[in-house]
C-alpha cells in the first residue's frame, strides 16, 4: 500500500467526495438490493476453495456497505460505530482497501448467480478507486500503470531499443517459417491492421508467425495493451493508458486494432474506452483470437491438430470469456489446432475465476490469498487430465503456471495463438 501525507480529516473528506461522485444508480442499486439470501455463496472461487462465511460474495460487499453507511448515511455519520468504524481513517481506508483488491477479483461471477442481479463487483470497483484516491492502493499496481504512462511520455527515447529488439524477434520468426522475407512491421502508415501486444516475446513471434504466413497487412504497436490503472479503478490514468494505442491508431490510419490475448486489455478497450472518451472508436476493435478464427474459417491459414497431441484444457478469462463475450470463438480454434481437447466443469460463462484477476497477480502482498483462492481451478484442471492449460490471458497464464507448482498438477501453460503457430501447415 502506498500512503500519502494528507491528514486524516482531508482522507475521510476525499473518500466522501470520492462515493459521492463514483456511486451512480447502478452501483447504488449494488449495495442497496441484496437480501443477504446465500444463494450466491457457491458462486465465488474464493468461497468454493476455503469455505468460511468471510469468503462469500455478500459477507465481502456488507463489510464496504458498512463503510459506505460510514461515510454517506446520515445515521452512519452521526453514529459510525453503529457501522463498525474503525478508530482512524487509516485503519478504515487500509481494511477497505484489503477487501476491494485482495478478496474480490471483479470476476462478476457471483451476479450471474444472483436472483437481483447484484453486481458485488461493481460496489468494489468504485471502492478501489476511493482507496486508491485517498492513498491506499496497492503499490505495484501504481508503479506499473506509472511505468506505463512514462513509456509514453518518453517515447523517442524508448523507439531505437524497441525497434532493436524487435529486429531480434524477427529473426525468430523467419526461423520459424524458413523465409528470410518475413517481417514484423513497425509505424507502417496504412496498414489493415494494428496488433497490440503485451511485453513478452511470446505475445509478439507467435503472432508474426502467422500474420506472416497468412501475407496479413498488418503493424506492430510499439506500446502494450496492458492497462493496470483500470485494476486501481484510476480513472484518469486508464484514460492515459488507453490513449497511447488510440493515438496510434488514428496515426498509423489502420482499418482495426487487435487486442493481443490479455482479458482485461480488451475488455477496457471494448467496453469502458467509448465511456471514458464519450465517442466510439473510429477503427475496428477485435481480439486476436477472432482473428484467428477467422483464417482458420476462410482457409487462410492451414493447421495440423496433430501437432499439438497432448491433452489440452482451456480456462476461460473472466474479462473475455464472461465479460468479453469470447466463448465459442476461443473453443473453434482449439479444436483446429489441437488433438486432444478437454473441458473443465463449469466452463464458458459459469466458468470460475484462476484466482488472479483484477491485478491480484502483481500484488505479492497478497500471494498466500491468490494461490488458496486459486486451488477450485487447481482441481478443475487436474480432473481433466490435461497435461496443457491453454488460456487467452497473461494474468490467467501467470497464475495457472503457479498453481501447477504449488498444487502439484504438472501442467504447462501456453496461448492459443502460441498453438495456431505452432500447428501451422
Ligand atoms: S448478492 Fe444476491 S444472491 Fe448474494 S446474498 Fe445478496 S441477494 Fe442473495
Ligand atoms: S465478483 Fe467474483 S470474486 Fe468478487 S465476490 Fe463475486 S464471485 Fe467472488
Amino acid at each position: 500500500m502506498t500512503t500519502t501525507t494528507i491528514s486524516e480529516k482531508d482522507k475521510m473528506t476525499l473518500a466522501r467526495e470520492m462515493l459521492g461522485k463514483l456511486v451512480d444508480r447502478r452501483v447504488l442499486a449494488a449495495l442497496e438490493v441484496c437480501v443477504r439470501c446465500g444463494i450466491c455463496t457457491e458462486s465465488c472461487h474464493y468461497y468454493r476453495s476455503n469455505p468460511k462465511t468471510e469468503h462469500t460474495p455478500y459477507y465481502r460487499a456488507e463489510q464496504v456497505r458498512r463503510v459506505y453507511r460510514q461515510f454517506m448515511d446520515p445515521v452512519g455519520r452521526a453514529f459510525p460505530r453503529w457501522f463498525g468504524a474503525k478508530p482512524t481513517a487509516d485503519e478504515t481506508l487500509s481494511k477497505l482497501a484489503e477487501t476491494a483488491f485482495a478478496t474480490c477479483t471483479l470476476c462478476h461471477r457471483c451476479t450471474f448467480e444472483c436472483p437481483f442481479g447484484v453486481e458485488t463487483a461493481e460496489i468494489m470497483r468504485v471502492m478501489r478507486s476511493v482507496a486508491t484516491a485517498t492513498g491506499y492502493g496497492p503499490e505495484m499496481l501504481i508503479e506499473i500503470a506509472g511505468a506505463a504512462i512514462a513509456k509514453e511520455e518518453n517515447a523517442d527515447l524508448f523507439r531505437d531499443i524497441f525497434l532493436d529488439q524487435v529486429k531480434e524477434l524477427e529473426k525468430e520468426v523467419q526461423d520459424a517459417l524458413g523465409s528470410s522475407k518475413a517481417r514484423i512491421p513497425v509505424e507502417q502508415k496504412g496498414a489493415r491492421l494494428l496488433y497490440v501486444p503485451l511485453a513478452g516475446a511470446h505475445t509478439i513471434v507467435p503472432q508474426a508467425i502467422i500474420f506472416n504466413a497468412a501475407k496479413e497487412s498488418w503493424t506492430l504497436s510499439m506500446f502494450d495493451t496492458a492497462n493496470y490503472a483500470v485494476f486501481l479503478g484510476d480513472a484518469a490514468r486508464s484514460k492515459r493508458i488507453a490513449q497511447r494505442i488510440i493515438k496510434e491508431a488514428e496515426t498509423l490510419k489502420v482499418k482495426e486494432m487487435i487486442i493481443t490475448e490479455c482479458g482485461h486489455g480488451y475488455t477496457a478497450m471494448r467496453w469502458e474506452v467509448p465511456k471514458w472518451f464519450g465517442k466510439p472508436l473510429s477503427f475496428g476493435l477485435r481480439n486476436i483470437i477472432e482473428v484467428l478464427d477467422e483464417y482458420i474459417r476462410d482457409g487462410v491459414i492451414h493447421v495440423n491438430p496433430t501437432t499439438n497431441g497432448e491433452p489440452v484444457t482451456y480456462h476461460d478469462s473472466c474479462n473475455l470469456g464472461r465479460k468479453g463475450g469470447l466463448l465459442e470463438e476461443p473453443r473453434r480454434v482449439i479444436r483446429a489446432v489441437v488433438g486432444d481437447f478437454r473441458e473443465m466443469t463449469p466452463n464458458r460463462l459459469h466458468s470460475y475465476c484462476c484466482g488472479a484477476g483484477s491485478g491480484l497477480v502483481a500484488t505479492p502482498e497478497w500471494t498466500d490469498i491468490r494461490l488458496e483462492a486459486g486451488k477450485l481451478k487447481a482441481e478443475q484442471i487436474r480432473q481433466t487430465g490435461a497435461r496443457i492449460v491453454v488460456t487467452s490471458c497473461d494474468n490467467c497464464r501467470h497464475q495457472c503456471g503457479e498453481l501447477s507448482e504449488h498444487y502439484n498438477l504438472g501442467t504447462t501453460v501456453t496461448s492459443i495463438s502460441e498453438l495456431t503457430a505452432k500447428a501451422l501447415v
